[in-house]
């Protein structure tokens, strides 16, 4: 916990005097984020550390894995679908980003089976993206098949974002674009979903 108020003590010392007048216009203005992120809770991976974004600039759906299930409005309590619905139909995002990484824990108790204490929420949870573990490893991703699921999963969450009809209707309108991102954490190399491949993007130390 003292880490956690040291941390704000700093903020307040040296964030909060340069980027004071930003945060004051946001809350005159309200948030008007461009980019609607999905992405893992894994705290490795921190969407706005690895895009350099400043407060304001992403609205951040993280869930275990960061997956999206198949549009199924009915009574459930839909945390990924509220805030897509909040993201796109409210705050009108131009772009949903989709940001898969290496080592994911949740992707591995898909493959490996869930640990002992995740089994209430966890196994559940991690069906959504079964259709990705009925697939035999192949292509370039298959020599380690944790990376064959984990770029599955990345596309599948694509393919079920394309299931909400008002994101369809954007996507196809032109109003909205989807994108794949892997971010690999020993190298810290980010990839873009081109095609079928995942690409690296290309930085200035390689
Ligand atoms: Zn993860």
């Amino acid at each position: 916990m003292d880490r956690l108020l040291e941390g704000y003590r700093q903020f307040r010392a040296s964030v909060w005097p340069e980027e004071r007048s930003r945060y004051e216009a946001m809350a005159r203005r309200g948030q008007t984020p461009e980019t609607l992120v999905i992405a893992c809770s894994d705290s490795r991976v921190d969407p706005a550390t690895v895009f350099g974004a400043v407060p304001g600039e992403l609205f951040s759906v993280r869930n275990v894995a960061g997956l999206v299930p198949r549009y199924q409005p009915d009574a459930g309590y839909h945390g990924t679908s509220a805030a897509l619905e909040y993201g796109v139909r409210v705050l009108k995002v131009a772009r949903i980003v989709v940001l898969g990484h290496a080592q994911c824990g949740g992707i591995r108790a898909m493959v490996e089976g869930a640990p002992q204490g995740a089994r209430d929420f966890v196994k559940p949870w991690m069906k959504i993206a079964e259709p990705v573990l009925r697939a035999q490893p192949s292509g370039p991703d298959s020599a380690d098949p944790l990376t064959f699921y984990e770029n599955g999963v990345v596309r599948l969450t694509l393919a079920n974002l394309m299931s909400f009809p008002w994101i369809a209707e954007a996507v196809i309108s032109g109003g909205l674009a989807l994108h794949g991102f892997r971010f690999d954490i020993h190298t810290g190399v980010l990839a873009v979903l081109e095609g079928d491949s995942f690409v690296p993007v290309a930085s200035a130390s390689g």
